[in-house]
């Protein structure tokens, strides 16, 4: 298949979990895609070499999301290498953990900072140039932590109930200049971040998951291709849960 045919889409966090399973699943949509990393230079570099290989077009940059300045050089670096962006996948992010009684102001500005911050800063500095195309599909990487909250996650979730107010904002603000932009609301997704957890708390999540299974990443990354290709054309203004109904 080919959505995203003639699409470029810079996906923040590339390197590992489900932004990789985003940068393949847009790739194989015949997508060009540029991606960000902060520490996984080597893996970047793997997985632009594995799908150029195969006649991709894509390339990773080593940018922290959480900095405005370095959103503001990567947006023009990539414009400059790929001539447009049509999505944006705000897809980095970071956990904390610990109880508030316990955190400390430095965990959570980490958190609040590349989990939300991140989202401002490349929306931001993407907004200009996809006003100017009048076209753009923003899709934000949020939690269903972010709905229900989470026992030693007030950080995190505070980070990802944020995003959902600025991606509805976001919707109302540039809907006329048919700008789109939706939230995901991912559950247990099997990755590094989730590896971190312990078992009984995997198996406490495990029981609450109608579907009786962790997610994948590329069931993730499929939410991604149709809230990016033109299927969903007037979606927008939403968050779309892909949990196997965990909590709902
Ligand atoms: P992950 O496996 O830990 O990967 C995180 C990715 O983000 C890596 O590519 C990492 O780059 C990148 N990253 C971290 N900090 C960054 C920064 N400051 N600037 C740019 N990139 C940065 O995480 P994941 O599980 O795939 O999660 C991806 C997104 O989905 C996150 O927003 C997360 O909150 C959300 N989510 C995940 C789950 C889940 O169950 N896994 C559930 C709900 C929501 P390096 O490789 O260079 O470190």
């Amino acid at each position: 298949m080919s959505l995203l045919k003639d699409k470029v889409a810079l996906i923040t966090g590339g390197s590992r979990g489900i932004g990789e399973a985003i940068v393949r699943r847009y790739v194989e949509e015949g997508a060009a895609v540029a991606f960000t990393y902060v520490s996984s230079s080597e893996r970047a570099e793997k997985i632009c070499e594995e799908l150029n290989a195969n006649g991709a077009k894509v390339k990773a940059y080593k940018s922290d999301a959480s900095s405005y300045d370095e959103a503001e050089a990567l947006v023009k670096s990539v414009l400059e290498d790929f001539g447009k962006v049509d999505v944006l996948i705000n897809n980095a992010g970071i956990t904390r953990d610990t109880l508030l009684m316990r955190m400390s102001e430095e965990q959570w500005d980490q958190v609040i900072t590349v989990n939300l911050k991140s989202v401002f800063n490349l929306t931001k500095h993407m907004l200009r140039p996809m006003l100017k195309n009048r076209s753009g599909s923003i899709i934000n990487m949020s939690s269903v932590v972010g709905v229900f909250g989470n026992a030693g996650q007030a950080n995190y979730a505070a980070s990802k109930a944020g995003i959902f107010g600025f991606t509805k904002s976001m919707a109302k603000e540039v809907g006329s200049r048919s700008i789109r932009c939706n939230a995901i609301a991912p559950g247990f997704i099997e990755t590094d971040m989730t590896d971190e957890l312990d078992e009984e708390t995997k198996k406490a999540f495990l029981s609450g998951i109608p579907l009786k299974r962790l997610g994948k990443g590329t069931e993730v990354a499929d939410a991604c291709v149709f809230l990016g290709s033109d299927m969903s054309q007037y979606i927008s203004g939403q968050v779309l849960s892909v949990c196997g109904a965990l909590n709902c």
